[in-house]
């Protein structure tokens, strides 16, 4: 990748320890696409626990690295070019971390926040069958009862949820001045209130579980309320910012294995007597990947230090979400057309590639919220 302003020597340390841990997980990343096999993702966080990868910039009180978020967001694009679903279910545990290391209280982030360091697996979940873009149509209630709180509705398309140990999820409360006011909770996985309904069949990513499930009288104490009561709602939304730009590098990191296979089989591939890359029209498919991979990278990066510097980055966290996602689907497809018909087999990962994309342009907002955030502040100023 070469010097890059935003990277230290300890951000190369642990771009090489991600290197290894995404070297171990290509190796089983198309039996697990192949066989929707989650148990493989599950051994994978475990493996990333067993790495101290999970916790990088969670602080070491609460049994994690202690370092900035450019340093997690260099072993998540690491992580992406091997198994595009292991990195999904990473990026998913960090957003369910930061609604804890943002909201939680002292005893919570010890209790949860050292667990998942250590190999535990959390979900985050506001997306309901009526709230997916609009997370303010939530149906799921919390009502007090006494010392504990009674929760009911649902969730769908919750990631790690099938395996999660515990979910960060949101439920609307008591309204606060006449406004609908929403409240984060951390429910343990053995809640019996906690029914898994379904794991989606989908496109790519096919071995990050996707899940749905039923909160049924789900009963839990007030020591399970994550933040201020009402606040919820800007809490998930800090998290969410942060995960974005995790969106987006693993976007980084498989547009860049797409392009390498493409210029590896451009090289070997002979057509017309000569190898193809001798082709312009080839050389200019490869450099047009080769822009929009530093494009990303440099946004999705400014973004990340803008956090790490606790400055405002709500813009330039969806700016480099939606141009890496909507360009690692471009690059993918790019790729698809250098190796042609080859690339469309299971012979080789382009396909996979080509797959598990386009989930990058929905999850954790889509490409057109992404847009009415940008134009929003763009708009605000004049
Ligand atoms: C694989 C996967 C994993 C996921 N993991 C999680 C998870 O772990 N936790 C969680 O809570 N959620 C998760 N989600 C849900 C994801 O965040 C939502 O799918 C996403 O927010 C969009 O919601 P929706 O699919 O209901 O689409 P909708 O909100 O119904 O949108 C449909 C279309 O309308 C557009 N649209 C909607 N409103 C507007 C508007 N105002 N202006 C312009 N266009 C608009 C959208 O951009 C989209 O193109 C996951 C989704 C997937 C596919």
């Amino acid at each position: 990748m070469g010097k890059f302003p935003y990277f230290s020597d300890v951000h190369e340390e642990i771009r090489e320890i991600a290197r290894g841990a995404a070297e171990e997980f290509k190796k089983t990343a198309e039996e697990a696409d192949r066989n929707h096999d989650y148990k493989i993702i599950e051994k994978n966080m475990k493996r990333l626990a067993e790495l101290n990868l999970i916790g990088i910039h969670i602080p070491t009180e609460y049994g994690g690295e202690g370092l900035d978020l450019v340093g997690h967001f260099v072993a998540l694009e690491e992580i992406a070019k091997g198994c595009l679903s292991t990195a999904f279910s990473f990026n998913t545990q960090r957003l369910a971390m930061d609604g804890i290391r943002l909201g939680g209280t002292d005893e919570q982030k010890k209790k949860y926040l050292s667990a998942a360091c250590s190999g535990s697996i959390l979900s985050f979940a506001t997306t309901e069958p009526e709230a997916g873009s609009d997370v303010a149509s939530m149906k799921t209630t919390a009502v007090k009862d006494g010392d504990e709180w009674v929760l009911n509705g649902s969730k769908h398309y919750i990631t790690n949820g099938i395996f999660a140990d515990a979910h960060v999820l949101f439920a609307r409360t008591d309204d606060v001045d006449g406004k609908k006011a929403f409240t984060g909770f951390i429910v343990d996985g053995d809640n019996p209130g906690i029914k898994i309904s379904k794991v989606e069949n989908k496109m790519g990513a096919t071995a990050t579980p996707t899940t749905e499930y039923f909160i049924e009288i789900c009963r839990v104490p007030d020591g399970a309320v994550l933040g201020e009561i009402g606040l919820g709602m800007p809490l998930a939304l800090s998290a969410l910012e942060i995960a974005r730009i995790g969106i987006g590098t693993q976007g980084l990191g498989l547009m860049q294995v797409a392009m390498e296979q493409a210029i590896a089989y451009a090289k070997e591939r002979v057509q017309f007597g000569r190898p193809i890359v001798k082709n312009q029209a080839i050389q200019f498919h490869i450099a047009n990947m080769s822009s929009r991979v530093e494009l990303a990278k440099n946004a999705l990066y400014h973004a990340a230090w803008l956090k790490d510097q606790g400055l405002p980055a709500a813009k330039e966290a969806a700016i480099a979400k939606v141009f890496a996602t909507e360009e690692c689907t471009w690059v993918c497809n790019m790729a698809m057309n250098v190796l042609c018909g080859p690339g469309y087999t299971t012979d080789y990962p382009v396909e996979r590639y080509f797959r598990d994309a386009k989930v990058l342009e929905m999850g954790g907002g889509t490409s057109e919220i992404m847009r009415i955030i940008i134009s929003r502040e763009e708009v605000g100023k004049v």
